[in-house]
């Protein structure tokens, strides 16, 4: 007779039991006694938490405490090394600090102050994403509204591949599903490196900076939270100067570099005064992702936008559109050749140009965003988005194109070209 697997982990204080669901089928894990928590968020005592194939996490226990896991574990396994939680959590309390200081003296002058803000840095796969969402979980643990920034184009925790986001945490973040993707505001990079249009990216930062700089204005509680920043692993040329530039938009106060120590020094050097920057290990339980893992992390993520999750399904509309009803349009344009290019006029400038894009068999299975500006013109570039489609269908004799879009009518007719692509498979997972 078929019997279940099951594990029983003795979890010591600073310790972290780490596991990988195996390859088919969901397992369940449950906290027999003492405390436990996994990236930040609390594990209910007695309560079974059901995570899906190929899952992977960390249970960690400050104080302690039993674990039970049901069903084939790829792999599982307890490890002492505690330093990076007590980092992190040290990072926690800095930010923490700094809260409860301009809380006060927001009180003392009758204006709310804003809340430190933190910029996470390092290579690939040593845990930027992770610390992020361990960061977020403290701050609203301890009554705290942080807003979650994600610059990463790459995998984008907020919302499709090729964007860039923001959004108020209010609620630690689900073992699964990590946090709500709560009214985000996002706006449309259409490209998964920031190399691949560098004048874009950085116009962008200053957008999304000057946009939550100007929200947070009508929410004091988010305005304390601070924000968390997230970005994508590319540190060196092109890449390093992204961080400077992130940095500088959204006037972070502390930079944590994680695994990288020439990172660290070329910031310290680079960096104004009043940034500090830091340097933390990473976590000896971070995962190595190729190439073609980080692909298939990118299709799973558009996926999720329009279908959901398992425990959180959403319904996409399929729409048949006119070429009429719609304006394509794109960001960045050939080069001019130098002898056209008016007195004053940059060369980068054409790569923040807004150009129209004639419908093509080319765009099907292209994502497309669309824009709250009402004209195509420069707002294209820095307004946020409502959201996205995919082109399922180009037909050139009837001049119509088929969409998969989360609602039942489009939020606007000024669709904005994106050169990731998605097969729509229709599958639920
Ligand atoms: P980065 O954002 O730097 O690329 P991530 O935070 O996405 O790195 O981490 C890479 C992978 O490692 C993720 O799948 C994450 O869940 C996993 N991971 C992170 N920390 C741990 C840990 N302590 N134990 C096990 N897996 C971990
Ligand atoms: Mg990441």
């Amino acid at each position: 007779m078929f019997t279940e697997r099951v594990q029983r982990f003795d979890l010591n204080s600073g310790c972290e039991l780490r596991f990988v669901a195996n390859n088919f089928s969901d397992i369940s894990l449950e906290l027999l006694n003492g405390y436990a928590e996994i990236f930040g968020t609390e594990l209910i005592p007695n309560q079974k938490y059901v995570f899906p194939a190929k899952f992977r996490a960390a249970v960690f226990s400050w104080t302690g405490g039993t674990i039970e896991i049901k069903g084939d574990t790829e792999s599982a396994y307890i490890s002492s090394e505690s330093t990076a939680m007590v980092v992190y959590l040290n990072i926690h309390a800095t930010l923490e600090k700094l809260r409860k200081d301009r809380e006060a003296s927001g009180k003392d002058t009758g204006v709310t102050q804003r809340g430190p803000r933190i910029l996470l840095v390092g290579p690939t796969d040593v845990g930027k994403t992770t610390v992020s969402r361990i960061l977020c979980n403290y701050a609203v643990r301890k009554g705290g509204t942080p807003i979650l920034v994600d610059l990463d184009v790459g995998q984008n925790n907020i919302s499709v591949p090729g964007s860039i986001g923001a959004m108020l945490v209010q609620k630690t973040a689900d073992f699964v599903d990590g946090f709500e993707r709560n009214m985000p505001l996002v706006l449309n990079f259409g490209h998964t490196s920031p190399g691949e249009n560098l004048p874009l990216y950085e116009a962008l930062l200053k957008a999304l900076a000057t946009t939550m700089n100007a929200e947070i204005e009508e929410n004091p509680a988010a305005k304390l939270g601070g924000m968390i920043i997230n970005t994508c692993g590319w540190v060196d040329g092109g890449g390093y100067t992204c961080i400077l530039k992130s940095a500088a938009a959204f006037e972070v106060d502390v930079v944590v570099v994680i695994d990288h120590e020439r990172l660290y020094n070329v910031l310290r050097r680079d960096l104004p005064d009043f940034v500090t920057v830091t340097h933390v290990p990473k976590s000896g339980g971070v995962e190595q992702r190729p190439r073609h893992i980080r692909k298939i992390a990118r299709r799973e993520n558009v996926h999720r936008y329009f279908y959901g999750t398992s425990s959180n399904q959403l319904y996409p509309f399929t729409l048949d559109l006119s070429f009429d009803a719609v304006v394509l349009c794109k960001i960045g344009a050939e080069p001019l050749p130098d002898s056209c290019l008016s007195f004053g006029m940059e060369v980068e400038d054409h790569r923040t140009k807004v150009v129209a894009l004639e419908p093509s068999l080319e765009v099907k299975n292209h994502l497309f965003a669309f824009s709250r500006s009402s004209n195509v013109d420069a707002n294209v570039l820095t307004f946020s988005v409502w959201g996205f489609c995919v082109v399922t269908e180009i037909d050139m004799e009837k001049r119509s194109l088929t969409i998969l879009c989360p609602q039942n009518s489009i939020p606007s007719n000024i669709l904005v070209y994106s050169v990731v692509t998605h097969l729509d498979d229709q599958l639920r997972r």
